[in-house]
């Protein structure tokens, strides 16, 4: 039988890459795991081959060459994901969405825009900004990351309390199924004609299909905005004026409450000591803006919350989308990571307790602290981040793996959900079943076997392979 590569050859010519920068540049994502085995001697594997498809009929073919050849095909799209959903494992063929990029198509009147799954967020902004349009989807790693790669993680912006996550966004898709054929989704503000398929491949990480363009609703840009700042003495005390104003029906676009030690971190200064820090952003036509804003205040007062320099505000938009790099912490012996989680108010506090506690345990954690970012009407969620410095680099592994292995536990125990916004991937993976049931790994393994019954696309990431469930 032909190898696999020259098949691909063939059919793509010069958009097959095997040199070993190209290959190596694409077999892992962001994830801190892996970027410690990285630094530890044990990468991810380099893929055969990267197919960099410019066209949804080049996924098509790369799908179906894959198929015949039953080899592994995964996704590559800002490679900024941060739970592992990229780690390639061996004679695996990349397709990377990066030559799927630009704007199809835009109407102002409908408010619609449809772009190359490849396109990256920043320039899928600035592109619709130039038309006094925003898509109102602000991941802090907007610059390194897809508009495809949003849908395939369920992604969730820093506006997202006023304009919702990327599921509220999008409109339609187009995605490429294991079998090369062509799902497309209608473009419809809403239907009820079955089960919403595009829901299928939100969230589905690259495991189901590739997506190869996606349409979003979009907003014109606010006429006004107003920022303001407010500290209370402590992340509980906070909390419950945030929940009130999301019962009242305000809708500040960004609400994010940082804990004492991370509102210390990021406002300096400008939050007292031991006092917890929200910040609000108000915007639209200007008179909904100002009078959101003056509720929002009073409401904010009257819960003790005093109000902060909203010169602190100004500079957290201006830091809001710089980009970290996990490497040099892990060089200095480090073992970091992020944990988002959701749950419904009622335990968001015992969660943020709990967590931050069994972290804390860990012995060498410097840090375990907690903001929320992202509010409903009935919870919100908690992003925890940690800091521990192991005494061996021999433990940084283990310490790595018990840190999360602690955050998973403590949230299921105070009824909370495992993921807000990053998605699942491999750190989350054998946690699944925890929060969807065996019934729902069962359900989601036969839609997968459905589709890709050979398991091919992305094997190992979201769900167990059939063989790791015996
Ligand atoms: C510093 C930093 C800040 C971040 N901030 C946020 C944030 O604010 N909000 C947030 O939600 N996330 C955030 N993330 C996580 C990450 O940016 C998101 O998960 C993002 O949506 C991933 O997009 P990507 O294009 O980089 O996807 P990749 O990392 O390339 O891929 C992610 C997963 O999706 C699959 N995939 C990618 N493209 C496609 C496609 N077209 N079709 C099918 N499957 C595909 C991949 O196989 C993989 O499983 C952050 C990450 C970093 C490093």
């Amino acid at each position: 039988m032909q190898d696999i590569v020259s098949d691909l050859q063939a059919e793509l010519g010069a958009r097959v890459m095997c040199e070993s920068a190209v290959t190596h540049a694409h077999a892992r994502d962001t994830w801190s795991l892996a970027e410690l085995l990285d630094y530890q001697g044990q990468p991810a594997c380099s893929p055969i081959a990267v197919v960099e498809a410019g066209s949804t009929a080049d996924v098509a073919a790369a799908m179906r060459i894959c198929r015949a050849h039953k080899t592994p095909v995964v996704a590559y799209g800002g490679g900024s994901g941060v739970c592992g959903g990229i780690f390639v494992g061996e004679g695996t063929v990349v397709v990377s969405t990066r030559g799927l990029s630009g704007l199809i198509s835009l109407d102002n009147g409908d408010l619609t825009a449809t772009f190359g799954a490849g396109t990256m967020g920043g320039d899928a902004e600035r592109m619709m900004q130039e038309h006094g349009l925003t898509i109102g989807h602000w991941p802090q790693s907007i610059e390194v990351s897809t508009v495809g790669g949003w849908v395939a993680t369920r992604a969730s912006g820093q506006y997202s309390t006023g304009y919702g996550n990327i599921e509220d966004i999008v409109l339609d898709l187009e995605v490429v199924l294991p079998d090369g054929e062509i799902l497309r989704t209608r473009r419809t503000p809403r239907a009820a004609a079955g089960p919403d398929l595009r829901q299928l491949f939100l969230g589905s990480e690259g495991t189901l299909g590739i997506v190869t363009e996606v349409t979003v609703s979009l907003r014109p840009l606010a006429e006004h905005h107003v920022r303001q700042a407010f500290h209370f003495d402590g992340l509980a005390a906070a909390l419950a004026p945030v929940q009130q104003l999301m019962r009242e029906g305000w809708r500040p676009p960004v609400v994010r409450l940082y804990d004492p030690r991370e509102s210390r971190r990021h406002f300096d200064e400008a939050c007292p000591k031991e006092r917890a820090m929200l910040i609000l952003l108000h915007e639209g036509p200007k008179t909904a803006a100002t009078v959101e804003a003056s509720e929002v205040a009073a409401l904010c007062e009257k819960a003790g919350g005093v109000r902060a320099d909203s010169s602190a505000v100004d500079e957290w938009f201006g830091k809001r989308n710089e980009v970290p790099s996990f490497r040099s912490l892990v060089e200095g012996g480090l073992v970091v990571d992020t944990i988002e989680v959701a749950s419904t108010w009622k335990h968001l506090v015992n969660i943020y307790d709990a967590v931050t506690k069994s972290l804390s345990e860990v012995p060498g954690m410097l840090s375990a602290t907690a903001h929320t970012s992202h509010a409903y009407r009935s919870g919100a969620n908690l992003y925890f981040t940690f800091v521990a410095k192991p005494d061996t680099p021999e433990s940084m592994v283990d310490v790595y793996r018990d840190c999360w292995a602690r955050a998973m536990r403590a949230t299921l125990d105070h009824h909370g959900g495992i993921a807000h916004h990053h998605g699942i991937g491999r750190v989350r993976r054998d946690y699944l079943a925890s929060e969807i049931g065996d019934t729902g790994i069962a359900v989601l393994s036969q839609i997968k076997r459905a589709l890709d019954p050979d398991w091919l696309l992305n094997p190992g990431n979201l769900l167990p392979e059939p063989t790791d469930r015996n």
